[in-house]
């Protein structure tokens, strides 16, 4: 029998610490995933659902965007997937007694870890103006409600329409279409926050803002580098493709400021070696580099293969790239004792990996967070660009870009059109298919949606999935300006933060899971995702829902649409509604690359999209060809007795879900408020381990910010550099400390000092 909810907020301030792991996965993992499913689920529920999750006739996990292998084994997912869907088909429910119970300002006392622990949502719910909580609504007066506020604006652009990567690609390409029609492009998505430093660099210089590896690349390359990301929490089903590679031959660089057990040993479940024996040694070379050094690396890196004899692929320089003289000599100027500084690493340690580069022919390089959310980060991604086209490492067998996705559809919503910035050929196809003239204006990224909520000119908060308040930076500012709003709507499976930080009135629309069936008029649906590789597959839930007053996402957006653009609209949403094929035909029509979407969805494991750069070496960039940079080399410093801090996740974590208290690989049991910190800074700055401080990032216009109450760990970080979860340390990061160019959150440098406390009573 599945567990039920914890009544109270367990108490976090005293987490237990030992030495960090150095393998990830194994039986721990196993019996991790099924006691958590079980907890959750029960067996009869576990069984049905983990059977099925990532198989071809089964839903996608609603977890990572890591692609499935073609032939699947028959539990083909990882810890991490079993807890995603474990929380989604829980069968714990939230329902209008529960609201009744809890008056919102008791809710936001709650941890985001309580929150999510409560259960499935089970019907709309409405906050009234002036009420203290919750109370049951229908979903026509919920779409009233919504309606009224919309068409009460002066202007479309007074609404924001935010998009959490798990909306599948027939929601996201229809509630971009809604917004569009209603007249805005205020469409800001996670991806915003998380690869649009990646999308932003790769447009400029490859033409195509997605990675150009497909799952068996991995598998023929000499050489791998993964760089700023942690895999065996984030993407463990990585670990086996690493294995695989690694059982070909191929050499994997990792370069992180943090010794991450899943790149140091992988110990996979699904064979004896990984159960009973060592696993698999993964990472040939380590560079524990110091925060933000990423671009001063490859930057000398690229300096060295120059002065190779022989190194550079000067054929595929000249038939395919542009400004090559530029970069060529700004990066003949990169200089060792800057680079060392800039790294923190020793000289033979990149002349290591200069020796590995040189050994492979072919090359990839992979990253995350760990280089997308800094202020430099897009010349850091253009540099590794550089990197891979030096060599001729794009458009080849196992070579070439792959930034790893964190959401299981955040690539399918952009390809979908949830832009801000859309690109005029998608809106001119928008328009010549259904026939209105949808906005040209760029519209509001996450950054600027919290300002124009902040400054009172965005009224109404409309969000698809997510936990807005708790995946953006600056949490006190962000939270005080959605609470400027006369409308917060949320679509959502379960509760958290979000649907208590309210704007004037505020509704929560339930809706149906990845994992459950999707009954429409004619039948059965099925939705459809893109990994993080390009494959487009379908996706059918096998439960029955976990409430009978549940609507999908197309059918939440096809009936708002209906009601709030009225008979004027020309778009056949109850078609749509009724027949998801219906969306996929104007889908094929609209967005390059899905012709005959249907027929190709249908068969088995889906289809690949193009990629210019993959297939054919053409490079759709302004300049037709590959473009070599030239950015200066930046890296962040911190002043004498301050430190480098990066937020990220732990191991029972999923973006902003929590799905327990510990940090299993990095030695930390129940507790989320510590800091990583390396022995020697900590001695340096007077902190025992053990001892409490408190988090204070320092700006350069003299302001501060606090997050109070973290318990010192000493760990093995790079020297100089801290590490803490967010969303805690979210309050840490100012609005305004973005990346140039993709204006994302740069959390992952953070200027702190730490200021010792008394340990909470
Ligand atoms: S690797 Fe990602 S997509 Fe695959 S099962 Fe794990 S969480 Fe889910």
């Amino acid at each position: 029998m599945a567990g039920k909810p914890p009544t109270g907020d367990p108490v976090q301030d005293a987490p237990d610490v030992t030495a960090p792991q150095h393998a990830a996965a194994g039986l721990p993992a196993i019996a991790h995933s099924l006691r958590v499913a079980h907890e959750q689920m029960g067996v009869r529920r576990t069984a049905l659902t983990l059977l099925k999750v990532n198989q071809k006739d089964g839903f996608d996990c609603p977890g990572c965007a890591w692609p499935e292998p073609d032939k699947r084994h028959a539990a083909e997912f990882c810890e991490n997937g079993a807890k995603a869907v474990a929380e989604e088909a829980t069968l714990r429910r939230v329902t209008p007694a529960f609201f009744a119970e809890h008056p919102v300002a008791d809710l936001a006392e709650r941890s985001g870890y309580w929150l999510g622990q409560q259960g499935r949502l089970t019907q709309p719910m409405y906050l009234a103006e002036g009420a203290d909580r919750y109370e049951p609504v229908t979903w026509d007066r919920a779409f009233d409600v919504i309606a009224g506020e919309l068409q009460a604006l002066t202007t479309p652009d007074q609404a924001v329409f935010y998009t959490s990567g798990r909306t599948s690609n027939e929601a996201a390409f229809l509630y971009q279409l809604f917004a569009r029609e209603f007249g805005t492009n205020n469409l800001p998505d996670c991806s915003n926050m998380c690869h649009e430093s990646s999308g932003s660099a790769l447009t400029e210089t490859i033409g195509i803002g997605k990675g150009s590896v497909l799952l068996e690349d991995l598998y023929k390359a000499d050489l791998i580098i993964v760089a700023g990301q942690n895999p065996g929490t984030n993407h463990p089903r990585m670990l086996s493709a690493l294995e695989k590679a690694k059982a070909g031959g191929t050499k994997i660089i990792t370069v992180n400021p943090l010794p991450e057990a899943g790149l140091e040993r992988f110990k996979n479940p699904q064979n004896v070696r990984g159960l009973a024996g060592g696993g698999t040694a993964l990472t040939d070379l380590f560079l524990q580099i110091r925060l933000g050094g990423d671009q001063a690396l490859f930057r000398l890196l690229n300096r060295l293969v120059l002065e190779t004899e022989g190194a550079v692929d000067t054929a595929f320089i000249a038939e395919h790239t542009h400004g090559y003289a530029d970069f060529e000599r700004t990066a003949r100027t990169a200089d060792w004792d800057e680079t060392l500084r800039a790294t923190g690493l020793r000289r033979e340690e990149i002349e290591s990996a200069l020796r590995m580069i040189l050994a492979s022919r072919r090359t990839i390089v992979c990253w995350a967070m760990g280089l997308t959310q800094h202020k430099h980060a897009v010349p850091t991604i253009k540099e590794v660009v550089n990197f891979l086209l030096l060599r001729g490492n794009i458009g080849r067998p196992g070579a070439g870009v792959c930034p790893v996705r964190g959401h299981s559809n955040v690539q399918g919503d952009r390809t979908m059109g949830i832009f801000e910035r859309p690109a005029p050929a998608f809106l001119d196809a928008l328009e010549k298919e259904f026939g209105f003239a949808p906005p040209r204006e760029h519209g509001l990224d996450v950054v600027r949606a919290i300002r124009a909520l902040r400054d009172g000119q965005a009224k109404v908060f409309f969000a698809m999935g997510g936990n807005f308040v708790s995946a953006t930076p600056d949490t006190d500012v962000t939270e005080a300006a959605v609470r400027r709003a006369r409308l917060t709507v949320h679509v959502s499976t379960k509760l958290n933060r979000s649907h208590v930080i309210t704007g004037a009135h505020a509704l929560i629309l339930p809706t149906l899971g990845r994992t459950e069936r999707d009954r429409q008029h004619t039948g059965e649906q099925f939705v459809t995702v893109e990994d993080s590789m390009g494959m487009v597959h379908a996706s059918r839930g096998r439960l029955a829902p976990a409430s009978p007053h549940l609507l999908s996402e197309p059918a939440i957006v096809c009936r708002l649409a209906r009601r709030a653009l009225g008979p004027t609209s020309t778009t056949p949403w109850e078609d749509f509604e009724n027949d998801y094929a219906a969306i996929r035909d104007r889908i094929s029509r609209v967005v390059p690359g899905f012709h005959d979407f249907n027929t190709r969805v249908a068969r088995p494991g889906g289809f690949t999209l193009p990629h210019a750069p993959r297939d054919n070496r053409t490079f759709p960039t302004t300049t037709g060809k590959a473009n070599f940079t030239a950015a200066p080399v930046e890296y962040p410093t911190a002043p004498e007795g301050r430190l480098l801090l990066q937020t990220l996740r732990s191991h029972d974590q999923y973006n902003t879900t929590i799905y327990g208290l510990d940090d299993r690989y990095r030695g930390i049991k129940n507790g989320r408020r510590v800091v990583l910190v390396h022995p020697d800074d900590a001695t340096a700055l007077g902190l025992p381990d053990g001892t409490y401080a408190d988090l204070v990032s320092e700006w350069t216009d003299g302001s501060e910010r606090r997050a109070p109450g973290f318990r010192v760990v000493h760990y093995p970080t790079a020297r100089g550099c801290a590490a803490a979860y967010y969303p805690e340390t979210n309050v840490l990061v100012p609005l305004d400390h973005t990346a140039d160019t993709s204006n994302t959150p740069a959390s992952k440098s953070l200027v702190v000092r730490l200021e010792p406390q008394q340990a909470p009573a």
